[in-house]
C-alpha cells in the first residue's frame, strides 16, 4: 500500500460505466456520428451499448491531434443525433508523464502500467501485502472455477513481487487525475495488456486485491489475454483456451467485487486490436452465463472503413486509397516498427503497389474488408493499412477533404461495420 493512500473524496468517481460499452477510435475525428449510429441501431434492437471514444497518447502523437478534438467530435455527434444515453471520452493508455493534456477533455482514464510490471515494490510494502492477504495463499474458493484457484505461498509471493509495484503506480496516476479533475467524476481503468506474457486468473485475483488496497475504484480492467491480438485481423490462438481463461477471469472479477469491495460494475476490458471475430461468440456466451458486463475496445477498425469507403466511391477516392497503400508499402518497415509485437505480416503476400493501382473499387474493397469468407480478402494488406494511418495523417488537408467529399460511402461502411461485425455478434448474438 502506498504512503499517500487517502480515502476517496465524495463524488470522486461518481460516473458509472454501463454494463455493455464499446471503445471506438476515430483517428481523424470525422466518424463519431457514424459510430454513434451503430450504437443507436443497438438501442433500437433493445440493447444499450455505450460508446466510449478512445485515443491513445501514441495515436495522438502520430496523427498530431489533441484530446480536446476527440471530446468536441463526440459532443457534436451526440448533440446532432440526439443520443440520450451516456457516452465517454477515454484517455487511452496514459501514464503520469502523458496524462496532463487529457484531463480537461476525458472522463475515462486507462491507466497503463504495463511498463511497471516486474519492477519490485519495497520489501516493507510486499510484506504488508502478504500479511494483509493470508486468504490468497492456498485454495481460494472462487465460484465458477472448478475446485477454486490454487495459489501456493511461493506463487503468491512471486505474483506480489511482479504486480504490487504496477498497482501502486496505477494508484499514483489515479490520485493525480482525481486531484486535477477538481471533483469532476471519471471512470478509471487499469491496463496491463501491452506486455509480453498474459496474466492468469490467479494473477488477476492478486492484482485486484492490491487494487482494492490501493483504493482505486476501477470500473474496468484490461489484462493481457492468451493468444495473439494482431491489429485489425482475427484472433490467432486456441479459442477454447482463450474461452477457459476468459471465463476464469470473469469468475475472478465477480469474486473480487464481493470480497474486496471493488465497484459492483467492475468488468473486463478487452483491448482487441480490432476485429477479433472468432472470440466474440465465446465472449458473448461467457458474459451471459456470468451475468457480467464487458468493455470492448475496437478502435482501428474504423480507419480501415474510411479506406473502404474511399475505394468503394471510385474515382479520386479510389486513387487516394491506392496512393495510401503505395506509400504504406514503401514505408512498411517504419510503420510496422512501433507495432511489431501486435502485427504478423507476411511481406510475400503484400501485393505490389502497381498491382493495387490497377484494382477496381471492388478489388480494393474485397482485399481490405474483413470478410474471411471472401477468397480475395488479404490479412497482410489489412494489417499494413491498419498501421498505415500515419500516411493519411501526413496528407493533412487532402485526406480530410476526401473524408468530407466521400462522406456518404464512408459513414455507411463505418456504421455497418460496427453494427454487423462487432455489436451484433458480441452483444446481441446471431
Ligand atoms: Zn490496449
Amino acid at each position: 500500500m502506498s504512503a499517500s493512500l487517502r480515502p476517496l473524496a465524495p463524488g470522486e468517481s461518481s460516473l458509472r460505466l454501463e454494463k455493455l460499452s464499446l471503445g471506438v477510435g476515430d483517428r481523424f475525428g470525422h466518424q463519431a456520428g457514424a459510430q454513434l449510429r451503430a450504437c443507436m441501431l443497438a438501442s433500437r434492437a433493445g440493447v444499450a451499448v455505450i460508446p466510449v471514444w478512445n485515443k491513445s497518447n501514441r495515436e495522438h502523437g502520430i496523427v498530431g491531434s489533441e484530446p480536446s478534438a476527440v471530446r468536441a467530435a463526440a459532443d457534436r455527434a451526440v448533440r446532432e443525433l440526439g443520443w440520450r444515453q451516456s457516452y465517454h471520452v477515454d484517455a487511452d493508455h496514459i501514464t503520469l508523464r502523458t496524462v496532463d493534456r487529457f484531463i480537461p477533455a476525458c472522463d475515462f482514464y486507462t491507466l497503463d502500467v504495463a511498463d511497471a510490471i516486474g519492477k519490485p515494490a519495497s520489501t516493507a510494502d510486499s510484506a504488508m501485502f502478504l500479511a494483509r492477504h493470508p486468504e490468497l495463499a492456498g485454495r481460494v474458493p472462487v465460484p465458477g472455477i472448478d475446485g477454486g484457484l490454487e495459489i501456493s505461498p511461493q506463487a503468491l509471493r512471486d505474483i506480489a513481487q511482479r504486480f504490487l509495484y504496477p498497482v501502486q503506480e496505477a494508484g499514483r496516476i489515479y490520485r493525480y487525475v482525481a486531484d486535477h479533475r477538481n471533483g469532476a467524476g471519471f471512470i478509471p481503468e487499469i491496463s496491463m495488456d501491452e506486455t509480453d506474457a498474459p496474466q492468469t486468473p490467479a494473477e488477476l485475483l492478486v492484482i485486484l486485491a492490491a487494487i482494492a488496497d490501493e483504493r482505486i475504484p476501477i470500473q474496468t480492467i484490461a489484462p493481457k489475454f492468451t493468444g495473439r491480438f494482431n491489429k485489425g485481423v482475427d484472433y490467432v490462438g486456441d479459442v477454447a483456451e482463450f474461452e477457459a481463461c476468459f471465463r476464469g477471469d470473469l469468475a475472478v472479477v465477480a469474486y473480487a467485487i464481493r470480497h474486496y469491495a471493488l465497484p459492483a460494475n467492475l468488468k473486463l476490458s478487452v483491448h482487441s486490436g480490432s476485429d477479433k471475430f472468432s472470440i466474440y461468440g465465446p465472449m458473448r456466451g461467457a458474459i451471459r452465463d456470468f451475468g457480467a458486463g464487458i468493455h470492448l475496445k475496437t478502435a482501428g477498425t474504423t480507419w480501415l472503413e474510411e479506406l473502404i469507403g474511399l475505394a468503394e466511391a471510385g474515382g479520386d477516392g479510389l486513387a487516394l486509397a491506392q496512393e495510401i497503400y503505395a506509400e504504406a508499402w514503401a514505408h512498411r518497415d517504419a510503420l510496422c516498427a512501433p507495432y511489431a509485437s501486435v502485427i504478423d505480416i507476411d511481406a510475400g503476400r503484400l501485393p505490389a503497389p502497381a498491382e493495387v493501382s490497377a484494382w477496381t473499387p471492388e478489388q480494393y474493397v474485397a482485399a481490405l474488408r474483413h470478410d474471411q469468407s471472401n477468397p480475395a480478402y488479404n490479412r497482410d494488406l489489412r494489417q499494413l493499412l491498419h498501421v498505415g494511418y500515419k500516411i493519411a495523417a501526413n496528407m493533412g488537408r487532402r485526406y480530410l477533404d476526401a473524408l468530407d467529399r466521400y462522406e456518404e460511402s464512408i459513414s455507411r461502411n463505418v456504421t455497418l461495420n460496427l453494427w454487423e461485425r462487432h455489436i451484433s455478434p458480441l452483444f446481441l448474438g446471431d
